[in-house]
């Protein structure tokens, strides 16, 4: 076993033996609201929103993009469980502004090994073979942070499964600060009617 695998067991146990009431907790989320963010390890949504358990339903990819995943839990989230309010929460620093559909592409058709980030960009260095699918998938990357807040936004407003009476907020989480800033323009497309 590895000794990171170790260290989740370990720490499952602790947590464990401290759950007391949390038995009791109910599936719909306490406080009626959702989070999509980006999976990035430095966002810790339960921290920098003040979430306990029970308390929200948090959604994470790559991105915090508002694929067709996020869609599916955010209406199951609604439908299923009564959320009331979504805030979509992209932040400074994404890795997925790093690249592009194509550098991943490419960089996926050169092996399946980690690649190395450097001054000029993303270089793959890992021994192939490697696979063409990756261009045939779509990365949503991200080239500003406002607008992937806004453009996701919109398209959850969009939605032909998603009523008009949740409103969806639009943020940016800073890496640097652990604020959360406001993209106005996207809090106002996503405003409830
Ligand atoms: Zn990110």
């Amino acid at each position: 076993m590895s000794v990171v695998h170790e260290e989740v067991l370990a720490a499952n146990a602790i947590y464990a033996a401290e759950f007391g009431d949390k038995k009791n907790l109910a599936m719909p989320p306490a406080r009626r609201f959702a989070v999509l963010t980006c999976m990035d390890a430095r966002l810790d949504p339960a921290k920098f929103a003040g979430l306990a358990e029970g308390d929200a339903h948090v959604i994470r990819n790559a991105g915090g993009r508002a694929s067709d995943d996020a869609i599916r839990s955010l209406v199951i989230s609604y439908k299923l469980l009564g959320t009331k309010e979504w805030y979509v929460i992209h932040h400074t620093d994404c890795g997925m502004e790093t690249f592009t559909n194509e550098v991943m592409g490419e960089l996926l058709a050169n092996s399946l090994e980690t690649a190395t980030i450097t001054e000029a960009g993303w270089k793959d260095t890992g021994k192939g073979p490697g696979s063409v699918a990756g261009r045939f998938v779509h990365w949503l990357s991200i080239s500003n942070q406002a607008v992937s807040v806004l453009d996701d936004v919109k398209r959850i407003k969009a939605h032909s499964l998603v009523p008009a009476s949740i409103p969806v907020y639009g943020y940016i989480y800073d890496v640097r600060s652990g604020k959360l800033v406001e993209v106005p323009e996207a809090t106002a497309a996503g405003k409830a009617s």
